[in-house]
């Protein structure tokens, strides 16, 4: 049920969630504007694995994983790296994530990740019918592959998917091979996810989609937004470096660059970031026919329209930092592991996983200016995440009832 009487709506981010948000905006008739003065899906929307995977319902809020991070953050050779100069600024993030690392939290995390990830394809398939698909997504699965070394941890995985309900295959060295015999077997075992989807080209797919919102009548303004206030009960400003521009209500989808603006709204919002990267081997995509990613290494290789995209990692070392030659190794040299063919790679690419220490992302209603309605922090899993988000915050702004519930994705949690 919609009152939909929302006149107008300016969103700041033109990642996936912005366009998506706006575009879901247009469907109900509620003029919007785009502001953001990179091109559309340039950041984190760009470079990642490109992943749909609906059934990722376990985070990095884990008991276990607790254990390993010390020893992962002292080896320059791990998953899990640190720029040692972001520490003193980390640390509040770090604090609350301890306090998230318990089986109670994981599995609030986990159950209302599942809410929302469970519907996640259904809202992609109808923006697909929208444009042609056919060089942009396969719908092969996603295989997890992993060694004997880590099984506590493999087999909690497997047992709260089970809980949930969310459907697996379990796969021995063999079956894993007759999937993709190109890969070296250093591995022991996996999973298959024989119904995810993954993007053959996730930047292009974000484009496909304000192109979609901008000939539904959708606005964009390439600026750099500075602040986003509430002036009244019926009006926001987004205010960027030219000019000021008045909504009803306005969104903040800036992905992990959204605590500047949470901030000055007087929350004090513990997002950070995860860092992560990508590396491209052109021309070297048919070795794969879907992603494949090795668990103990927290690294993955997607086959894409750019060439096999050697993609992951954790660097806990904030938005400032330059981009860390030896993560790129680390990539480069988990790539030949499994692939051992594998020569020069191109394009070392850094990008920002926006994250909150529990792991869910925040969607609602800012706690003190109800017109101003945040949708950020989707970590790991914002591309998954992109057209949910948007039907989910469309609806909040034309004031539809749901039957979701919503209340832990809301920023009161940390007030
Ligand atoms: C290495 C890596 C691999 C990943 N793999 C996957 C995966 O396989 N599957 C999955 O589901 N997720 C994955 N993710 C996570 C996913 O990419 C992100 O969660 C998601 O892209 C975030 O989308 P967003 O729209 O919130 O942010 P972004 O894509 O970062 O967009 C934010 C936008 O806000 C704009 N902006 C910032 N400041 C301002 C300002 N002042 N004014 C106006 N605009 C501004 C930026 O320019 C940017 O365009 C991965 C992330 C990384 C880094």
């Amino acid at each position: 049920m919609s009152s939909n009487n929302c006149k107008s709506v300016g969103i700041v981010g033109a990642g996936i969630q912005g366009v998506c948000i706006g575009l879901q905006l247009l469907k109900k008739k509620i003029p919007a504007t785009i502001f953001d003065p990179k091109d559309p899906g340039s950041m984190a929307s760009y470079g990642n694995a490109g992943h749909f995977s609906p059934y990722a319902i376990l985070q990095l809020n884990r008991p276990d994983v607790l254990y390993d991070v010390p020893k992962m953050l002292f080896s320059s050779y791990g998953p899990l790296a640190l720029k040692w100069n972001y520490v003193p600024k980390m640390i509040p993030w770090f604090f609350g994530y301890l306090k998230n690392c318990n089986k109670k939290s994981m599995m609030h995390t986990a159950k209302y990740m599942h809410q929302i990830l469970n519907l996640s394809l259904d809202a992609y398939d109808e923006i697909f019918q929208e444009f042609d698909i056919s060089n942009l997504v396969e719908k092969k699965g996603i295989i997890y592959v992993w060694t004997n070394q880590n099984m506590k941890s493999r087999e909690l995985e497997i047992k709260v998917r089970n809980d949930f309900g969310v459907k697996q295959k379990l796969l021995t060295t063999r079956e894993i091979l007759d999937l993709e015999p190109n890969l070296k077997p250093v591995f022991d075992g996996g999973a298959y996810y024989d119904y995810a989807y993954h993007a053959k080209d996730p930047g292009e797919i974000v484009k496909k989609i304000f192109e979609l919102f901008l000939k539904r009548g959708g606005k964009f303004v390439k600026e750099n937004v500075k602040t986003v206030k509430q002036s009244n009960n019926d009006e926001t400003v987004i205010k960027t470096e030219n000019n000021d521009y008045k909504f009803e209500k306005s969104v903040i989808a800036c992905g992990a660059f959204s605590k500047k603006f949470t901030d000055q709204l007087d929350e004090n919002i513990p997002l950070d970031t995860e860092r992560g990267y990508h590396v491209h081997f052109k021309g070297m995509e048919h070795l794969l026919k879907r992603p494949v990613i090795f668990l103990d290494r927290g690294f993955g290789l997607t086959p894409m329209n750019q060439g096999l995209r050697a993609v992951g990692t954790v660097e806990l070392g904030g938005l400032d930092n330059p981009l860390s030659k030896k993560r790129i190794d680390y990539i480069v040299k988990c790539a030949k592991e499994l692939l051992p063919q594998l020569k020069d790679h191109e394009d070392e690419w850094l990008g920002f996983r926006p994250t909150l220490p529990d792991f869910l992302p925040v969607i609602g209603p800012s706690k003190n200016y109800k017109n101003i309605v945040y949708a950020f922090g989707h970590q790991h899993l914002g591309w998954t995440l992109g057209a949910i988000t948007g039907k989910v915050v469309s609806g909040i702004l034309a004031n539809e009832k749901t039957n979701l519930d919503l209340l832990p994705y809301s920023s009161s949690r940390f007030n």
